[in-house]
């Protein structure tokens, strides 16, 4: 590292504000402590500049065992970068991506495995009449980051307790995640646990006397043991086809998106702290009007009026019913090994076809095939799980292995009480045998450019849309998606795929991603994301990459 940030500044003070760029490189702010400008600004008006904080292990101070595990450092990490926003709130100079609910690999923060503390934000660098503040710049820079070091990212005995318990909150929920396949289970929710959110635009727990703490039902009550908190009670949702029932507005939709959410760590306080589902669960919707790339749909979609093939099936512009079916291939073929399904966004036309409807129109006029009669199969033969959220219609009863009814937010498990209903036959017939699988596909990586204006360009808007080159892509039905910067995360990860030949034309799209998975597993994957591009991003899981590449309106297959 350079010496002589404070000098180098003052000597700069009143010069062009281009001549920000010779700063980029390596300071000295300390013992053991560095700040980085990656990236000045090109003009005041532009996007701040990038810097990064470094302390190294002795500087940071924290006890080894808090960063003795990759989970234990994100964890960590998602601790000391909330403090840190919490120190730079209302400084409009810093911008500063500290998370939500969610404890996810992010730029914004990491420790490395030598306990070192690394911050990553943006920084506007003062330049008025376009001419270099140099004594401005130096208070953000120098004392400015101290500052935040000294008061967020170095280990201080009165916030000892609250650490840890940060820590120890994210690993036990990590270890419940990866228990849940050896018992059987796709998914677990902790008795006391608090599901419902403030808002559909405020996802911090709802507060108030109405909200009723989760109890498990006697018959799916299980027992798991957490490294910290030892043992938790719960309902295991057990693998095979789970229907949740009950109705209207009694808290059907409520534990399913919590499941959804269960794919992720979340923070002390959140309420779902001991909900989990397993890392593999992708919830699936209806997306009328997304384009879908040489799928095989003919499990559910055939004999199209146009006579198109749908076992090879491409479309600008898809129904609700085939968005929602191509959607289920997709994530199978991207790995997934639980779906989950809500009434409330599923096409009514996918999930059922009753007795009176097989009656009326013949099966020869109607394409779709819908999901009750092939999603036993799913399980049975290709080992798929399903959550379903279905309160309008009995079809369900004769396929679910399970049926928790839910009544004033209270689950209870009614399957016994559902056989007997099941029992009473409706006449309607199967109209599948069996889901036959699906076909795997491989993307030309030509056909995943990033480039725009010579540049390569990814950025995100919000949780709606990915832009990724001159392309836009719309993730607003790709539900498990976190935030903004993981929609960051999602396009780097997709320029990756291309650029370390992961997707080489050969490669299935579950093959490339395989190779990325291995990547991104644990901090090192935000190395690998920032190497791309420094920007605020967290990880993504690979479903959501896969989600993002399917959406892509110039995507190419072979297959
Ligand atoms: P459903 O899907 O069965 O129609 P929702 O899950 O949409 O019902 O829930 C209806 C309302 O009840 C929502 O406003 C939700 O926030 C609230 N709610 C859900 N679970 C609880 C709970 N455990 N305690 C208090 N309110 C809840
Ligand atoms: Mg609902």
């Amino acid at each position: 590292p350079r010496g002589g940030l404070e000098r180098e500044l003052e000597r700069l003070d009143g010069a062009p504000y281009g001549r920000y760029k010779g700063l980029v490189g390596t300071w000295e702010l300390g013992p053991g402590r560095t700040v980085r400008i990656v990236r000045a600004q090109a003009d005041p008006f532009a996007p701040p500049g990038r810097v990064a904080l470094r302390l190294d292990g002795e500087a940071a101070g924290f006890e080894p065992e808090l960063w003795a595990t990759p989970v234990r450092r994100r964890a960590l990490a998602g601790y000391l970068v909330r403090s840190a926003a919490r120190e730079v709130r209302g400084e409009r100079a810093y911008q500063l991506d500290a998370g939500g609910q969610e404890v996810l690999d992010r730029g914004s923060c990491t420790v490395g495995a030598d306990g070192s503390v690394t911050l990553r934000f943006g920084v506007s660098l003062p330049g008025p009449r376009r001419r270099i503040d140099g004594h401005q710049a130096w208070r953000l820079l120098g004392p400015g980051a101290a500052r935040i070091a000294d008061r967020a990212l170095v280990a201080r005995a009165h916030e000892a307790a609250l650490v840890r318990e940060f820590v120890e909150t994210v690993e036990d929920s990590a270890a419940l995640r990866a228990e849940l396949p050896q018992r059987g289970l796709v998914g677990f929710v902790a008795d006391g646990a608090l599901l419902p959110r403030r808002s559909g635009a405020d996802d911090r727990p709802a507060r108030g006397a109405g909200v009723v703490p989760f109890r498990s039902p006697q018959e799916l009550r299980v027992t798991v043991r957490l490294p910290n908190a030892g043992e938790v009670s719960g309902m295991g949702v057990p693998e095979g086809v789970t229907l949740i029932v009950g109705g209207g507005f009694h808290g059907k939709s409520t534990l399913l998106r919590a499941l959804e959410s269960g794919v992720w760590d979340h923070v002390p306080g959140d309420g779902r702290e001991r909900v989990a589902a397993r890392a593999d669960t992708v919830k699936l919707r209806a997306e009328d009007g997304r384009r879908v790339e040489r799928v095989d749909l003919h499990a559910f979609v055939d004999h199209l009026p146009g006579g198109a093939d749908t076992t090879d099936f491409s479309t600008d512009n898809a129904s609700g019913s085939t968005s929602q079916a191509a959607s289920l291939c997709e994530a199978v073929e991207a790995g997934a090994r639980v779906l989950l399904i809500d009434e409330d966004t599923a096409a009514t036309n996918l999930m059922i076809r009753d007795a009176r409807m097989q009656a009326l129109v013949a099966k020869e006029r109607e394409p779709l095939t819908p999901l009750v009669d092939s999603v036993r199969s799913l399980h049975r033969d290709h080992g798929v799980s399903t959550v379903l959220v279905m309160g309008g219609s009995g079809d369900y009863l004769d396929v679910a292995d399970r049926v928790i009814m839910m009544d004033a937010y209270r689950p209870a498990d009614v399957t016994a009480r559902a056989r007997e209903v099941a029992a009473v036959p409706t006449g309607r017939r199967a109209e599948a045998e069996s889901f036959p699988g699906v076909v795997h596909r491989r993307p030309d990586p030509a056909s995943l450019d990033a480039t725009a204006r010579g540049r390569t360009r990814i950025r995100s808007r919000g949780t709606d849309q990915l832009v990724f080159g001159e392309h836009e892509v719309d993730l607003r039905s790709v539900e498990q998606v976190v935030d903004g910067p993981q929609v960051t995360g999602i396009g780097l990860a997709m320029e990756l795929l291309v650029r370390r030949g992961h997707l080489d034309g050969r490669r299935t799209l579950a093959e490339a991603l395989d190779l990325l998975d291995a990547e991104l597993a644990g901090p090192e994957g935000v190395a690998a994301l920032l190497s791309v591009h420094d920007e605020d991003l967290a990880v993504p899981r690979r479903f959501e990459v896969a989600a993002a590449v399917n959406r892509l309106r110039a995507l190419r297959v072979f297959r």
